[in-house]
């Protein structure tokens, strides 16, 4: 009887042992590339392709090059801006009211038509202050409510706002990996797009929160479930003039880089769209409405200020771990 026992315990330690084997030998396909004026890098777990890091480079630069970019010719937004009006197909129509939402729910400081004020400070090349005259004139051509959804078609009412969903892309990049992670039944993967990051499969995810006041270490790190993670800093894109420094992030009311005390925010939210467009609302808006616009939206958000606090909402689901005593954690 007690020889039965222990083949049945040795059996039993051999399968168990397999198992733990066979889960830690699940293939893992890794990737990095440029790809919407940014690093993508990843690495995914399980799924049925074997080429998937070709095919989810396909599905980032065809959505940039043939739908989001502004700057490549014939992609949908280069379109819209050209000709003032197009027929966006029905995932271009979801995009362009959730944003809308985001626009609207932020009061406009968040703003899908800032791509003329943002060529004027021209981050992406060699940035510089704009002159002010210019940049009031171009400003007074900007404004979320001059772009109508009606009949199917997007217009732009006035002769020269130009849209720019730079602020949202690299989310929507989140949503469409997704997609495409669900279609290959893979198990597990963390797919990061410049400062937004995918988090997919089941069990806990570890992500930090970059340190914003520069080195390569992070303010503190994230355990959070699947979902998308977004950051908008100053330590981005950004030049200094006269000891001041000029970030990327733009206040649509004056078209200045917006001053709101926060140097970072980090938005969690189920969708990639979303986390992306209200890092950039919440960092705009500063800590008390930007709390109020993730709530608005069922997302979290966390802000690091310039005095080196971190901010999160009491009771928000998420852990937060800070690393080294550099910052304090206060909670609203
Ligand atoms: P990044 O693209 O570096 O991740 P964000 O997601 O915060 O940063 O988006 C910043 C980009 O969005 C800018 O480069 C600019 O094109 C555009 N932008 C700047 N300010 C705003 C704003 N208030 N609303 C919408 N888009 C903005
Ligand atoms: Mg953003």
């Amino acid at each position: 009887m007690k020889r039965i026992a222990s083949v049945i315990a040795i059996i039993s330690a051999v399968i168990l042992a397999f198992l733990v084997i066979s889960d830690a030998i699940t293939p893992k396909q890794s990737f990095s590339f440029f790809a919407m004026n940014t690093y993508v890098s990843g690495e995914v777990e399980g799924g049925e392709s074997d080429n998937l890091p070709q095919d989810i480079e396909d599905i980032i630069g065809n959505l940039d090059l043939k739908i989001l970019s502004r700057k490549a010719e014939g992609s949908f937004v280069y379109d819209l801006n050209k000709n003032r009006s197009a027929s966006p197909d029905a995932k271009m129509t979801e995009y362009f009211e959730t944003l809308r939402e985001v626009c609207k729910k932020s009061d406009g400081a968040f703003d899908f038509t800032l791509g003329g004020v943002s060529d004027l400070w021209n981050f992406s090349g060699t940035p510089s202050i704009p002159d002010s005259a210019m940049l009031a004139d171009v400003l007074s051509h900007s404004g979320y409510e001059k772009v109508t959804l009606s009949d199917g078609r997007i217009t732009l009412t006035d002769k020269s706002a130009v849209v720019d969903f730079g602020a949202s892309g690299k989310g929507i990049a989140l949503d469409s990996v997704r997609d495409y992670l669900e279609t290959q039944n893979a198990k597990r993967a963390v797919v990061s797009v410049g400062g937004s990051v995918l988090l997919y499969g089941k069990d806990d995810f570890t992500v930090g929160i970059k340190n914003p006041f520069g080195g390569n270490d992070f303010a503190a790190t994230l355990t959070v479930n699947e979902c998308c993670v977004s950051t908008s800093g100053t330590y981005e894109q950004y030049f200094e003039e006269n000891g001041k420094r000029y970030h990327h992030i733009l206040d649509p009311k004056t078209g200045y880089p917006a001053e709101s005390g926060v140097v970072s925010a980090t938005v969690i939210s189920e969708s990639g769209l979303l986390s992306d467009a209200l890092s950039t609302a919440c960092f705009v808006l500063g800590m008390e409405k930007g709390f109020d616009l993730a709530d608005e939206f069922g997302a979290t958000v966390i802000f690091v200020t310039d005095d080196g606090k971190i901010h999160c909402k009491d009771g928000a689901d998420i852990t937060i771990d800070l690393n080294g005593e550099s910052f304090t954690l206060v909670k609203h």
